[in-house]
């Protein structure tokens, strides 16, 4: 390798920085990730990375949930959140010069030592990613196990203890990781707030978005049966915005619709019968079985 070579590959591998991506559809609420920064972090020192953590009331990954729907069309789904790494950080700018840094990896850290008293840094965190430690009078947030990375890590210990694999830290130049989120459809909390996280989700719809679902069903003979292949479609404004047919139990859902959106019409048709329904939407709503 030449030398001019090397020298390029050492400066491209400086360039590249930690990210995370983390699956929505597959979190678990198992909690493990949560478990492991406590293992980490809670009264362990990490000098110039954090101070301990204490053993109770913070949660430096926090595990969000939602149930969307009624029974029995009903799902939940779970968002690990932890402090974002944000690109342009509000917490960094709410506190005096070098009490929160940002690497040239990304990472961000609140100095466990400069940020001591620096009570205004909780307000500032619009994700509430930094928690007050009252024993030690700091500011604390998950320093993305940089003191680990640091020594050649290349899991976090979150992603480590997870069984299913939705948590995955990678360190890539920010030209890859913006054509990975790109392809892979990946979302971030809060984008309207420009604070440009590093912290990336899968399928976050399952948890930021709701959904219009119901029954077709009809009466034979004095028998109620599921509607299997009946067409029904949903309009808004005038507009068909979606088109699907009912499963072998009669069922239609229209999912990633945005919450508190407005006025819906389902059509149903089926067997040259049809039926529209109206529906203000709030959040999802199923509409249980629908008589044709
Ligand atoms: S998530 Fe909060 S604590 Fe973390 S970098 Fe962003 S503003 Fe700072
Ligand atoms: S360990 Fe994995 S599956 Fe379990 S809560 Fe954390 S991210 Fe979800």
């Amino acid at each position: 390798m030449t030398a001019r070579r090397a020298a390029t590959e050492v400066k491209n591998a400086a360039m590249k920085k930690w990210n995370m991506i983390i699956d929505v559809a597959e979190c678990t609420n198992c909690n493990l990730c949560t478990l492991a920064a406590m293992d980490e972090y809670a009264g362990n020192d990490w000098p110039g990375y954090s101070a301990p953590m204490p053993k109770h009331g913070h949660k430096w990954i926090n595990i969000l949930q939602k149930e969307r729907g009624q029974t029995p069309m009903i799902d939940v789904a779970y968002v690990p959140t932890m402090c974002n790494h944000c690109d342009d950080p509000p917490c960094m700018k709410a506190a005096p010069k070098g009490v929160v840094t940002k690497r040239r990896d990304g990472i961000v850290i609140i100095d466990p030592q400069k940020a001591k008293g620096q009570r205004q840094l909780i307000d500032a965190c619009p994700y509430g990613h930094i928690w007050w430690n009252e024993e030690l009078q700091l500011p604390q947030a998950w320093p993305f196990d940089a003191h680990l990375l640091d020594q050649g890590w290349e899991q976090t210990r979150g992603q480590q203890s997870c069984p299913t694999g939705a948590m995955r830290a990678i360190k890539v130049e920010d030209e890859d990781m913006a054509r990975i989120a790109r392809e892979q459809e990946l979302e971030v909390l809060k984008p309207e707030l420009g604070s440009k996280p590093r912290v990336y989700y899968r399928n976050l719809w399952r948890y930021a978005k709701c959904f219009i679902g119901g029954s077709v069903a009809e009466e034979r003979q004095g028998i109620v049966e599921c509607v299997e292949g009946a067409s029904v479609q949903l309009v808004k404004d005038g507009a068909s915005l979606a088109v699907t047919t009912t499963d072998n139990f009669g069922d239609f859902k229209f999912d990633r619709l945005d919450e508190n959106s407005g006025s819906y019409s389902v059509q149903i048709f089926s067997g040259g019968r049809s039926k529209v329904l109206q529906v203000t939407l709030g959040t999802s709503v199923n509409l249980g079985e629908i008589r044709i």
